[in-house]
């Protein structure tokens, strides 16, 4: 399989994933040669010909899960019996590539922003038709400007909609299409809302970071992630394009969409 054929923003991460899945392989070998060394007790082969057995599973799995990735992306159709194979690959395999992301020097929020891409291309392959009541839109509170004085994390409904910072304008979209919106200031936050409201799917507004635990708290809860922007630094009067939000909403709703 190709993996240069993978849009260029995507082929980050799936490349990471592979060589992950590499590095696993070489760790079976070793594992495997000192299983089989005549110098280890019955005891001991049998511990490591057990954590081959282990590594050799987790590989086939990783392996049919990455391979379920590359094809839904390359196809853009979604490949239903590879589900469970390539959430493995994302779960198991996520926290690898960004070590050995970290080893060669790569950006960490490269990275992330490539593991959102694909999340995004592999929710897209998928047909929603949901109703604007069963999705949540989830935004950061340091969209709110930092000298307006209203408590919007508390509850949305604080803002007085000056149209100084996004949020009014996310409220409008809210309004608009009747779909369920709250402002937060972290995971925690986050995790509570979703429990409440009980979505259908997300859209999550967030820096490269958030997203990317988002994503990973919400599963098996489809997700879009919209990379939010920041142009004084992390965290302070960070700005979204509202359009690319209206997008994935619409996308959800497809069917139910009000013009
Ligand atoms: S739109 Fe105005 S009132 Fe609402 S959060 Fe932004 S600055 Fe505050």
């Amino acid at each position: 399989m190709n993996i240069d054929l993978l849009p260029v923003r995507k082929r980050l991460f799936v490349s990471l994933l592979a060589f992950s899945l590499v590095g696993a392989g070489l760790l079976l070998v070793a594992v495997w040669y000192l299983a089989t060394s005549n110098s280890r007790t019955i005891f001991d082969q049998v511990l490591l010909l057990a954590l081959a057995g282990l590594l050799i599973g987790g590989l086939v799995v990783a392996g049919f899960g990455i391979s379920g990735i590359v094809l839904t992306i390359l196809y853009a159709k979604d490949i239903t019996a590879l589900h469970g194979p390539m959430r493995v690959a994302i779960n198991l395999f996520f926290p690898i590539a960004l070590a050995l992301g970290g080893v060669f020097r790569i950006d960490q929020d490269r990275i992330k922003s490539s593991f959102i891409e694909v999340n995004n291309q592999l929710v897209r392959s998928k047909h929603f038709n949901l109703l604007p009541s069963q999705i949540l839109v989830l935004a950061p509170h340091c969209l709110q400007r930092s000298d307006c004085p209203h408590k919007i994390t508390v509850d949305i409904e604080n803002c007085r909609r000056c149209g100084r910072c996004s949020v009014s304008k996310l409220l409008e979209l809210r309004d608009h299409y009747g779909i369920q919106m709250s402002m937060v200031t972290g995971g925690t936050l986050a995790r509570k809302f979703v429990r409440e409201y009980r979505p259908r799917a997300i859209v999550a507004v967030a820096c490269e970071r958030d997203l990317t635990s988002g994503v990973q708290d919400s599963n098996p809860i489809p997700v879009l992630g919209v990379t939010n922007e920041r142009p004084f630094g992390p965290c302070f009067n960070t700005e979204i394009q509202v359009p690319k939000v209206e997008e994935a909403v619409l996308f959800f709703m497809k069917g139910h969409e009000k013009n």
